[in-house]
């Protein structure tokens, strides 16, 4: 049977709102559009410290400019309990080496998997340092990433961290039609590939066969 995070989520800010908790969250973020809606939901019931770790993301100009664009949106952004930011390692070596192999696999594939562990991981870890009461991971929100294994993954890392993972499917209640919108309004970068070197071949060879595509439709 199929598991609904985002009802599995409510549940658990319900809990902490009965006995008037304001727990603390450790919330990777993958890149300011996805962390609007994210934040503006979350930071209703969590003290946020918002943890960009991403390694992935290719080249470095990419990289910083996806940096710069998120610690703006926090600056900017009038949320309830205002977050906290913190960036991770920048080491693409180690995503490459992660990658070895399976650098042809397509997006949503077993390469993303290994990227999802990866990044989720390095969040678990650095949540059980700070004795954080949760972690969780603003990539749920997309439409392109699989929550169900995103799920399954932090779940993993619960029992190997020792600090709870919070269910999650953003995209749910109209996450990911709200985090556009908030793109929209904040004037946000909004790139047009995942992340890594592979995802923007993939994605340069999908624009070269549109416009072949279209370029033979005029002939
Ligand atoms: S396509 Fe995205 S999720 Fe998949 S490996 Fe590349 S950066 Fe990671």
């Amino acid at each position: 049977m199929n598991r609904n995070y985002q009802k599995e989520l409510e549940k658990i800010i319900e809990e902490n709102q009965k006995q008037g908790k304001i727990p603390r969250l450790f919330l990777h973020s993958c890149c300011a559009p996805c962390s609007s809606y994210v934040l503006e939901y979350l930071s209703r019931y969590f003290e946020i410290t918002d943890f960009f770790y991403n390694p992935n993301i290719f080249p470095r100009e990419e990289y910083e400019k996806r940096t710069e664009e998120l610690k703006r949106l926090i600056e900017e952004m009038p949320l309830v309990h205002k977050p906290v930011f913190v960036e991770g390692r920048y080491c693409p070596e180690e995503f490459f080496e992660m990658a070895k192999g399976l650098e042809q696999a397509p997006e949503g594939g077993e390469r993303c998997f290994h990227c999802y562990r990866m990044r989720l991981e390095e969040t678990a870890r650095m949540a059980a340092e700070g004795g954080y009461d949760y972690f969780a991971t603003t990539l749920t929100i997309s439409p392109l990433k699989n929550a169900g294994k995103l799920n399954e993954i932090g779940e993993e890392l619960e029992k190997i961290y020792h600090v709870k993972h919070l269910p999650s499917d953003f995209k749910k209640k109209n996450g990911y039609k709200r985090s556009t919108e908030l793109s929209g309004e904040y004037h946000l970068y909004r790139q047009d590939y995942c992340g890594c070197v592979f995802s923007r071949q993939e994605r340069e060879r999908q624009k070269q066969e549109q416009k072949e595509k279209l370029l033979r439709s005029t002939l």
